[in-house]
């Protein structure tokens, strides 16, 4: 983020001032058109023949050209440090601002830690007519690896569905509703998990003590993201999981790039092509279905360079921790291993056999459907499928697929939660 030289603002009037009071600064630059964000600098105010000093005030920088302006609050604070000045005739005023944190009434039992500056300061969060109970916009942030408990346990719905948004709900095991309670969640551009204060208030007590344990101060940033801007702007809608976990696919290679330097593409004129193939079968037999798995196996499985993936392996175990086998390995047997290493500090939260298990099931379903097998070989394949996805026979094509996209999804996240 660029940021530009810090603030000093001259007005010569106090109506002056009062015209810049009136505009509102909204989230996008004024010069360039791009996202501003939230941060705290230095400003040196002058109104007439006074000064004022913030030594930490609250200002919108925009994130390309570093331009600054100030929101709301802050010009309020201005205005209410000129007016005490004025009348205990000042001249030069120095204004610290305290640590104070004002608490909303949301979550008071559980206490997040989060600053309401954040509220009052990012364009649109205050001006919310849906809740009538003030400071339901509030971002609340968290360390990311909070959702991997959520994904592990089984009672919980997480949809990642852009590299910024996410969905999280709570199953209904009454069965009469979807989900006992459903909310949005982001990332900011420092990776930083956020929800609003008032959709924690919507989570059972167990969830939210979880989620308590990752809590991390706000570091102010939210605008730059697909969450912040689907969120006021209502303009996302939700992908179906089999667009999801092509989208995290690049989103997992993209982290890579990022964190390693490693290019995982494989393919891409082909994967792409692959990829128009990929969407809800409209019958679920094995031919209605076959195609989706076919276009899904190879860009999830062929469509990785194995070169580059031991190059990933090789990047995260020392000459002495790589198995003697590695070089023979194939694109499945190195995601594993990748993934053994991610969430060694996990404790034991994820087994990650049965998290690459679609991949192996991708492979194995990909050339019994091909027809490449011996009658004996491919009722192996088939009776493999049933026991590892839990179904009740190969006829079950509806629920063999519905589970092996549901765990798709669930491992396309991972990866992409890991690997940032
Ligand atoms: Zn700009």
């Amino acid at each position: 983020m660029k940021v530009g030289k810090n603030m000093d603002i001259k007005f010569n009037t106090y109506d002056d001032f009062m015209k810049e009071y009136e505009i509102y600064q909204l989230d996008k630059c004024s010069k360039c058109n791009s996202v501003r964000e939230l941060m705290q600098d230095d400003v040196m105010v002058r109104i007439e023949n006074r000064t004022l000093h913030f030594p930490g005030l609250f200002v919108l920088c925009c994130t390309k050209c570093g331009d600054k302006s100030l929101p709301e609050y802050s010009k309020e604070m201005i205005d209410g440090g000129y007016r005490t000045m004025v009348k205990q005739n000042q001249f030069v005023g120095e204004f610290v601002s305290k640590n104070y944190r004002k608490k909303f009434e949301y979550c008071q039992e559980i206490d997040y830690q989060y600053d309401h500056n954040d509220y009052y300061n990012i364009p649109g969060l205050c001006y919310d007519e849906e809740h009538s109970v003030e400071g339901f916009l509030t971002p609340v942030f968290f360390d990311r690896k909070a959702l991997i408990y959520f994904i592990s346990v089984p009672d919980f719905e997480v949809d990642i569905f852009s590299e910024t948004y996410g969905y999280i709900g709570k199953k209904d095991l009454e069965g009469i509703y979807q989900y006992d309670w459903s909310v949005p969640f982001g990332f900011n551009s420092n990776g930083k998990l956020v929800f609003w204060l008032g959709d924690l208030n919507y989570m059972d007590a167990q969830s939210q003590a979880i989620l308590k344990g990752f809590n991390v101060d706000s570091d102010h940033l939210i605008i730059d993201s697909e969450f912040f801007q689907a969120q006021m702007n209502c303009m996302f809608s939700r992908l179906i999981k089999e667009k999801q976990i092509l989208m995290n696919k690049d989103n997992f290679i993209l982290n890579v790039k990022k964190k390693y330097n490693i290019d995982l593409t494989h393919l891409e004129k082909e994967c792409s092509s692959q990829t128009e193939n990929i969407g809800r079968p409209l019958v679920f037999t094995e031919q209605g279905i076959s195609g989706v798995i076919n276009a899904f196996d190879k860009v999830l499985v062929e469509g990785f360079d194995v070169g580059q993936l031991r190059e990933l392996y090789k990047t995260l175990y020392t000459e002495s921790e790589r198995d003697a086998q590695y070089e023979r390995w194939q694109s499945i047997r190195l995601i594993k291993e990748i993934l053994l290493k991610w969430c060694e500090k996990l404790e034991d939260t994820i087994d990650v056999e049965i998290l690459v298990s679609p991949l192996y099931i991708l492979h194995d379903y990909r050339i019994y459907l091909d027809h490449l097998l011996s009658e004996e070989k491919q009722e192996n394949t088939k009776m493999y499928i049933v026991e590892t996805l839990g179904v009740q026979n190969f006829e079950e094509q509806e629920a063999i697929y519905f589970e092996e996209i549901e765990r798709l999804d669930k491992l396309f996240q991972y990866l992409v939660l890991l690997s940032k």
